[in-house]
């Protein structure tokens, strides 16, 4: 079996940055996408090309300021194969076409990047890794589809997901005035000058009513218990908002909307005697935590209580095994933004490289 000098497991900023720099270096990299048509994948929000490609617009990635659509297209039928293309098509022909000046979207800058990595060599095979064996070099890897790949060193990059309350009402409405993002998603026009619910009681859900309070009307904190799990600091700025109020006792029990307008409300119900009430709001926000996707890695490497990825050394993305690196929201549950984990990712391949050649 041919050794690869390395495997980049998850395909979102983290992934193919790792992949940019690994390629320009002469490492081959093989990337592992992740399963197109794995039907959880699309369900868990774990399908190619990871939660960017799950946004709209990215306003916070340095490099694309607003620029008129028929530029934006332009540029992805210059930069794309007419395969990759035809993916973001719709954005540009046809009825769903935007009009005038707007930022990229996830999806846009997720084909650019894995793009710009093939254009440099990287090898993509469309498949999860589903269990690894990390114990004796070269480390092993095994797909979905049954495939097994040795490498001599293996970056890690395979995101979280937003966890979502599992209602079909809220995924029927999920990029239609639901979200798990917050700072991906609060500034757009539809959810500016308007009530907004954020889900959850966390740093998360604080920081994002925080958020959402500078562009919306009003933002209902929806609280289950009757105490805040944030952090004194974070909760007491939410709560001197006067933008921000907190429905105590209660969970969603139904998003209501129409697919044309998106989220037009929800209704809650009391945890405490069942009472139901409706709230006229234009967008619902998760705030009720992520999950690392580390079910492949438990008991192969060292992953903190919550489930990320522990990186070992300051300052680098080394693992608790030598010649495994971690990128991007696996191993971050603090900043998990596209700028910085695709930073992570080339950390992870340099640190790869500079690993590769004191070990060769
Ligand atoms: P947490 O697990 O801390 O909080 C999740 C919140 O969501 C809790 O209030 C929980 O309620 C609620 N919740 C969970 N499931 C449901 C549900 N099904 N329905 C309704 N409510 C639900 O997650 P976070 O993402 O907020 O934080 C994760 C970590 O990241 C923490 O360590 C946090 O401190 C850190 N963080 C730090 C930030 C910062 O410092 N700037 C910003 C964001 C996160 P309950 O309390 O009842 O369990």
């Amino acid at each position: 079996m041919t050794v690869e000098t390395v495997v980049i497991v998850g395909s979102g900023p983290a992934g193919w940055t790792a992949a940019v720099y690994a390629a320009r270096a002469n490492l081959r990299p093989v990337v592992f996408e992740g399963h197109p048509f794995h039907e959880p994948n699309r369900i868990n929000g774990t399908l190619p090309l990871g939660q960017l490609n799950l946004t709209t617009e990215v306003e916070n990635f340095p490099t694309w300021p607003f620029a008129d659509n028929a530029a934006l297209g332009a540029f992805s039928k210059s930069a794309l194969t007419p395969e990759r293309y035809a993916d973001l098509a719709h954005l540009y022909e046809g009825k769903r076409a935007h009009h005038g000046k707007r930022a990229a979207t996830g999806p846009e800058m997720m084909q650019w990047m894995r793009q710009q990595a093939e254009n440099f060599g990287a090898r993509i095979v469309s498949d999860d890794i589903i269990s690894v064996d990390f114990n004796k070099r070269p480390f092993t890897l095994t797909s979905r589809d049954g495939q097994t790949i040795q490498a001599k060193a293996v970056i890690v990059a395979t995101g979280a997901r937003a966890n979502y309350l599992g209602l079909a009402s809220e995924e029927r409405f999920k990029n239609n005035g639901v979200s798990g993002c917050a700072v991906c998603d609060g500034a757009l026009p539809r959810f500016r000058e308007k009530e907004l619910i954020v889900v959850g009681g966390g740093d998360s859900a604080v920081e994002e009513a925080s958020y959402l309070a500078k562009f919306a009307s009003k933002v209902y904190l929806i609280v289950r218990r009757d105490v805040l799990r944030a952090s004194k600091i974070m909760a007491e700025r939410a709560m001197s908002n006067p933008k921000i109020s907190v429905k105590w006792h209660r969970v969603v029990e139904e998003v209501l909307g129409t697919d044309e307008d998106g989220v037009t409300g929800v209704r809650l119900v009391s945890t405490q005697d069942a009472t139901k009430e409706t709230l006229s709001i234009a967008g619902m926000f998760l705030g009720i935590g992520h999950t690392p996707n580390t079910d492949f890695l438990k008991g192969h490497i060292e992953l903190e209580p919550s489930g990320y990825v522990k990186w070992t050394v300051p300052f680098r993305t080394n693992t608790s095994v030598p010649g495994v690196f971690a990128a991007g929201d696996v191993a971050d549950s603090y900043y998990r933004q596209a700028v910085t984990a695709a930073g992570s990712g080339c950390q992870a391949a340099l640190d790869a490289e500079r690993w590769l050649a004191e070990h060769e």
